[in-house]
């Protein structure tokens, strides 16, 4: 109790209500030290399910994900961004419906559903603001239709920091310092600060999408300015290049299967994006200090682009910010987001009800 900072009333209330809620159970009585023999508790895995919605621009994995952080049911479907918030409200209602009549579901209570989009959110609302990448999507705010829809709590968050909050729960509890950096068809960041998953003032925490980078020249950007990280570095901008030299590509899938079957152009691509990421994480590093710099999202599984953000970084940074810095792969993999985005709702639901319940 004196390592949460909580008094043994507020201790006592909040564990009165996890144990009535299913989260936890008893587990059997421990040791006497003088008095009454101390109940043993334990997570109970199966206290509650929460569903789980990670979108890319155009597709989106959806699973079901236990209180221990476990994927038990996962399915990827195609699904254009581009349909706008009401459509894809509609769709994903009914997919998460199918969902929790599903079997995997049926004797579990479902907590919530964690919604990741690859854009920028406002923190407090899960509001949408003016993402470059998501046409029609300004001011969306589809928690509350979702919420309606299914009865159930819902969190959205940015995708980046949905695989952050996913990798360090389950993957990286050792590392309290943490920066996620996915790369698939855009890029983003989130940023686990002191354990915690770090917002900044408004939600914008972690987008480097848009940071300067002198390899990108004055490549127009979609948000409007010139020479952004983004236009050189992302999936998106990897596979305009490729296609323009009439290479067949329309997703960073074909740019990594191109990058293992040795194709020289794709492989260039990638180590430039490699390159001008390792250089702005290099001052996020020198920043921010982290201990676990993760590589997520779906060109993070390419090689030469890991050996290159790692050497940038190396090169640039102050010895006493590498010293004890590992830099490396999602060990969640493709779950990162879909895992941050049920234990997300679950932290946000707990927090609410232990706060009434203390
Ligand atoms: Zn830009």
């Amino acid at each position: 109790m004196h390592r949460v900072g909580l008094s043994p009333s507020t201790v006592s209330a909040r564990v009165e209500y996890l144990l009535a809620h299913g989260y936890l159970r008893e587990s059997g009585s421990g040791t006497s030290q003088g008095g009454r023999r101390p109940k043993l508790l334990e997570i109970h895995a199966e206290g509650g399910m929460m569903l789980a919605a990670d979108f890319g621009a155009q597709h989106v994995r959806l699973a079901a994900v236990d209180v221990a952080g476990r994927v038990h049911t996962v399915a990827e479907f195609p699904w254009e961004l581009a349909e706008g918030p009401a459509r894809t409200v509609d769709w994903l209602a009914e997919r998460c419906q199918e969902l929790l009549a599903s079997s995997a579901m049926a004797p579990i209570p479902a907590r919530g559903l964690g919604v990741g989009l690859p854009g920028p959110v406002e923190h407090r609302g899960g509001q949408v603001v003016l993402p470059s990448r998501m046409p029609g999507w300004h001011h969306a705010s589809i928690g509350e239709a979702l919420g309606e829809r299914l009865g159930l709590p819902v969190v959205v968050e940015n995708d980046a920091n949905l695989m952050a909050v996913g990798e360090h729960l389950t993957a990286r509890t050792d590392f309290d310092h943490l920066l996620l950096v996915k790369v698939g068809s855009g890029i983003g960041s989130g940023v686990v600060s002191d354990g915690r998953l770090h917002h900044g003032a408004r939600g914008a925490a972690g987008d480097i999408s848009h940071v300067r980078v002198p390899a990108a020249g004055d490549n127009p950007c979609s948000c409007g300015n010139t020479g952004c990280l983004e236009t050189i570095a992302s999936g998106a901008a990897i596979i305009r290049t490729l296609a323009a030299q009439g290479v067949e590509v329309s997703r960073p899938a074909d740019v990594v299967r191109l990058v293992e079957e040795g194709d020289a152009l794709a492989t260039t691509l990638v180590r430039d994006a490699g390159r001008s990421l390792g250089e702005v994480l290099a001052t996020v590093v020198n920043f921010f200090n982290p201990e676990m710099l993760v590589l997520g999202g779906a060109l993070s599984a390419v090689q030469p682009l890991l050996a290159a953000v790692r050497g940038a970084v190396y090169e640039r940074c102050l010895p006493l910010a590498t010293q004890s810095l590992t830099i490396d792969t999602a060990a969640t993999g493709a779950n990162a987001g879909v895992i941050g985005g049920g234990l997300m709702v679950l932290q946000r639901s707990l927090s609410t009800a232990g706060g009434e319940a203390a």
